[in-house]
């Protein structure tokens, strides 16, 4: 993409409504444009990165054997009468009437339609267990919607519920959605850290926060320093491997953490004091085992394999995308601007032009666009006509890992320059043969 063709409304100023690193940046990047409190447009850089996480997403869901589906954003509001949460859900749910008088709402999440297109096609335990997801957008009309894209109104979200025969199977899609997620945050180069959360009236320990640490983090977290040594890393997961994923579920919640809704003083001093470590937390998901809530309320049966019927075993599961930029900035900046991790990152390089109007160094920087992009890489050239200053400005705002650095001095000494927006590092490439070397300096 040739910069002047695209459209990055960078601001120059730092915009006085954001209290947040993320925000600030957000906004300063033009990846977002607030339309109103809570909810935003995203323009071409923002939409990059969320769609980039929502395949990532999308990708170790059906890894894990959990199957796409789309449902609508507006609902109606007979079902929700039908569970009983009409009236409990309050303000927080965005109530529309359409022109015959009859009540829908935009979704703040999905069990009732899910369980309604559930309770519609599969009668038989033979057609379980299943998983349906989605990533849809909701609406939740926050008192106080806050921090850009963290606390939206509107926001991105992948709710995905499980229905299975009996508990035993059940508490396996509550396992298999911990090491989906776990390897999902792993994979965008965030560590998100599973918290005991509260089950509400149903019991058990069949809920987990996903958190992610951070200054800004809404929650306040305590935890036991060894959780933050557990990783998947590049392990093979076998779903189907009850055991198998129950043990690695166990290692990873076994050490104390939880947020402050859970928390338990007297428990936590039970660990020795050096590993007691408490900072502020970003949630950035949940799972849910919840039983036969909506199943029974929605009359949801199954038939079992002695004929008996009974009502289908519930979970729901989710990851907020649309927030997850945020935690990303959070976890990913410095003072100069976003480093987004390469997952992630709207453009993998950027080709700097050192001098505009010198014909030989724009001929070599077209040269290794194309062949960059001919090569199957997402790059940006940033051709426009600016001072120097003002390209390495905007570059390290928006957070581009790699820029490819082309200016007449070096070119006349045969080389170009890479630099690795994280650590600054600059390394010289000799141009002879610099499509190989790029390449293999890109692709690490
Ligand atoms: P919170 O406690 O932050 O209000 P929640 O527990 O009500 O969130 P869930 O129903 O668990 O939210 O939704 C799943 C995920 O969706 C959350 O973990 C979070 O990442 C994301 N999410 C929830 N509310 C918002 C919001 N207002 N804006 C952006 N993301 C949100
Ligand atoms: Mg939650």
């Amino acid at each position: 993409m040739y910069l002047t063709k695209y459209f990055l409304p960078i601001l120059k100023e730092n915009p006085s409504e954001a209290q947040i690193t993320s925000h600030r940046l957000m906004l300063r990047s033009g990846m977002i444009k607030q339309s109103s409190a809570g909810i935003y447009s995203w323009l071409p850089l923002g939409l990059k990165v969320l769609k980039k996480i929502e395949q990532i997403v999308i990708e170790e869901q059906v890894a894990a054997g959990h199957i796409p589906i789309l449902m609508p954003t507006i609902q109606p509001a007979d079902l929700w009468k039908e569970s009983g949460r009409l009236n409990d859900y309050g303000s927080e749910m965005l109530r529309i009437e359409d022109r015959h008088g009859r009540g829908m709402l935009y979704g703040p999440t999905n069990e009732e339609l899910v369980t309604d297109i559930f309770r519609s096609h599969i009668t038989s335990y033979k057609d379980l267990p299943k998983t349906l997801f989605h990533i849809q957008w909701k609406f939740r009309d926050e008192v106080r919607p806050r921090f850009g894209v963290m606390r939206g109104r509107e926001f991105f979200m992948k709710d995905g519920y499980s229905f299975d025969m009996d508990r035993e199977s059940a508490i396996h899609s509550y396992n298999r959605h911990m090491i989906s997620y776990l390897r999902t945050y792993e994979r965008l180069g965030l560590q998100a850290i599973p918290m005991k959360a509260d089950t509400g009236p149903i019991g058990g320990d069949y809920s987990h926060e996903f958190l992610v640490l951070a200054e800004t983090g809404e929650s306040e977290v305590f935890y036991d320093k060894k959780v933050t040594d557990s990783s998947l890393g590049e392990r093979k997961i076998d779903y189907s491997d009850k055991q198998g994923i129950a043990a690695i579920v166990e290692s990873f919640t076994q050490p104390y953490a939880r947020t402050d809704e859970t928390h338990d003083q007297n428990l936590f001093n039970k660990l020795p004091p050096e590993r007691r470590l408490s900072a502020r937390g970003i949630e950035v998901g949940q799972i849910f085992y919840f039983g036969t809530k909506y199943s029974e309320s929605m009359n949801a049966e199954i038939v079992l394999p002695d004929g008996k019927r009974t009502f289908v075993e519930m979970g729901s599961h989710g990851i907020g995308v649309s927030r997850l930029v945020g935690a990303l900035i959070e976890a990913n900046h410095d003072d100069l601007g976003i480093i987004w991790p390469t997952p992630v990152a709207p453009f993998l390089a950027v080709i700097i032009n050192l001098k505009h109007g010198d014909k030989k160094t724009e001929k070599v920087c077209e040269k290794i666009y194309e062949n960059l992009v001919s090569a199957g890489l997402d790059v940006l050239y940033d051709d426009r006509d600016e001072r120097v200053g003002v390209k390495f400005a905007t570059m390290d705002l928006i957070g581009i890992p790699w820029q490819i650095i082309v200016g007449p001095r070096d070119l006349s000494e045969g080389f170009i320059e890479l630099k690795f927006r994280k650590d600054g590092k600059r390394t010289r490439i000799s141009f002879s043969d610099c499509s190989s070397e790029l390449l293999n300096a890109l692709r690490v």
